[in-house]
């Protein structure tokens, strides 16, 4: 496992533990039995099949999707007090005519005025700061629907984390995203970790990422069927039964 900001210091005080969680939609059960411990600072990418479960599975952690189990969170110093938790969405699409920029965006998220009213000094001071925590003050005037994949999921990563939280969720962030982008992004969402000692949950369909910069891989179809390091997971018979590899070829 890749040492956490923490290391070891957390000991059983997880930021989030999930634990036989179970999720009906009608009269379909979508996840039963899901138990998971994300430690402060760690990243954990969950992988799986289209229709494995995954995004339900972060909707029910974000409160949005009803389950059955329990749910906690904890953080040092922060006992009884509700965690703050980032959201990156799964790959939103943007008109590239639509007359909406990086600012106007940040405005609409997270102020009370709408973007048209005009942005004060202050503020556009304020959102540079916010880009610049992923490296990208320069996009600020950019059209929102002119970004490349990498530079959407930068902008977005950057709205999620203002506040900071002490969980950012991310559902897919690698899709659309060039190969370039790709290590960009995952070297961003590590010095994030470790600059903000939050820890990551985040869906991804690209595995190669996962030995660099997983510290737990969670393979779930309706239910978990392995976890452990990313070495544990990608050379797990459950992985290649799923993905229906064969010597490490897709079938
Ligand atoms: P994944 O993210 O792993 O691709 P999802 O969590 O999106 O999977 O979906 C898991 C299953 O739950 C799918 O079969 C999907 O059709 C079903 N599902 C998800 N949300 C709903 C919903 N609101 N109503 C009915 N079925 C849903
Ligand atoms: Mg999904």
């Amino acid at each position: 496992m890749k040492p956490s900001f923490h290391g070891n210091a957390c000991g059983d005080a997880c930021c989030l533990r999930v634990q036989d969680l179970s999720v009906k939609i009608g009269s379909d059960r979508i996840l039963s039995g899901v138990n998971l411990h994300v430690h402060c600072g760690q990243l954990v990418a969950l992988i799986g099949p289209n229709g494995a479960g995954k995004s339900t599975f972060l909707k029910a952690v974000l409160g949005q999707q009803e389950y059955d189990g329990v749910i906690a969170f904890s953080a040092p110093g922060q006992r009884g007090r509700k965690p703050k938790i980032g959201y990156v969405p799964q790959s939103p699409s943007f008109d590239p005519g639509d007359p909406v920029s990086v600012a106007d965006l940040f405005v609409c998220c997270q102020g009370r005025w709408p973007a048209f009213a005009g942005i004060s000094r202050s503020k556009r001071q304020a959102i540079l700061e916010y880009l610049d925590r992923v490296h990208s003050a320069d996009l600020i005037d950019k059209r929102i629907g002119t970004l490349s994949g990498g530079e959407l999921q930068r902008v977005l990563l950057a709205l999620a984390l203002e506040p900071l939280p002490n969980i950012l969720i991310l559902d897919e962030p690698l899709s659309g995203v060039d190969a370039e982008g790709m290590t960009t992004l995952m070297d961003m969402l590590d010095e994030i970790r470790r600059t903000y000692d939050l820890s990551i949950l985040m869906t991804t369909h690209d595995f190669s990422m996962l030995p660099r910069y997983a510290d737990q891989v969670v393979l779930i179809d309706r239910q978990i069927l392995c976890a452990g390091t990313p070495d544990e997971v990608l050379s797990s018979e459950e992985f290649r039964n799923t993905f229906h590899l064969r010597g490490g070829m897709a079938e």
